[in-house]
């Protein structure tokens, strides 16, 4: 399997994940000429993609689908709650509700060969939900706008080789940061997004000699940096876990561009 961040932040988020026969892509928070130059520096054209798998629906998540959908007649799958939602955005204008397809939480389906298995979360939108994939014998996890996380969640995520995971906030930065008190308080809360050492706490609890790769996404960018992200989740790793692999590798999601592409 192979998976890339094409963005991730609340400027937008897209990720792409394939296998060998099956292209997919979770969300379509970028404009469509956006995610067209990040697939082809993948050597992947729009008519490849079988699915855009929904998260939720706010505008980072879902800024192009309107244009994409539109365009390339690609096959959405969602929470019925959450299309609802975005068909009531007219700013995305009109999408054909014939490329629709629900999903139920818990109740894995395939796209192609790849098995897709989506579970519920926190964060303050209609019917949040983030991914696991499973294809040619090696899983990967998306999870990001999480708000917070309990043993339902990360029993989804368990056993992932890849965990690509939000590490929003750095608590300092976000309570001294020029933000509103309201907005600090949402996003401190559960139905916001995993601070840094919170999302250290669940990788911890997550890791398995078969995790290959951390990707870190939805970094905020007035209360984080990447290089602060990384070096408290490493520091946090290294002191917490005895058995960690020096094989692991930690990767930040590039805010605006195509992160590194893991080939599994
Ligand atoms: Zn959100
Ligand atoms: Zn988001």
């Amino acid at each position: 399997m192979r998976i890339c961040s094409l963005a991730s932040g609340s400027s937008g988020n897209c990720i792409y994940i394939s296998s060998k026969d099956t292209h997919i892509l979770i969300d379509a928070g970028l404009s469509g000429k956006k995610v067209r130059e990040g697939l082809s520096f993948l050597g992947v054209t729009m008519d490849q993609i079988q699915a855009i798998l929904i998260t939720h629906e706010h505008s980072d998540h879902i800024k192009g689908l309107g244009v994409l959908s539109r365009k390339h007649h690609i096959p959405i799958h969602t929470k019925s709650n959450t299309f609802e939602a975005i068909m009531n955005k007219s700013s995305l204008g009109v999408i054909n509700p014939m490329l629709f397809t629900p999903v139920v939480e818990d109740e894995p389906f395939f796209v192609g060969d790849i098995q897709v298995t989506a579970f519920k979360s926190f964060h303050d939108a209609v019917d949040p939900i983030g991914y696991t994939f499973i294809s040619e014998g090696k899983k990967i996890s998306v999870a990001t706008d999480l708000g917070t996380y309990n043993d339902y969640i990360k029993s989804h995520l368990a056993n992932s080789n890849v965990l690509f995971i939000e590490a929003n906030h750095d608590i300092r930065m976000l309570e001294v940061g020029p933000y509103p008190f309201f907005l600090k308080q949402r996003i401190l809360s559960d139905l916001g997004h995993l601070s840094n050492d919170r999302s250290a706490q669940l990788i911890c609890e997550l890791y398995h000699q078969g995790m290959s790769h951390v990707v870190l996404g939805h970094l905020s960018e007035e209360n984080n940096m990447p290089d602060v992200a990384y070096a408290s989740i490493e520091y946090e790793l290294k002191n917490s876990l005895k058995h960690l692999s020096e094989n692991l590798r930690i990767i930040v999601a590039n805010r605006c561009s195509n992160s590194e592409l893991i080939c599994l």
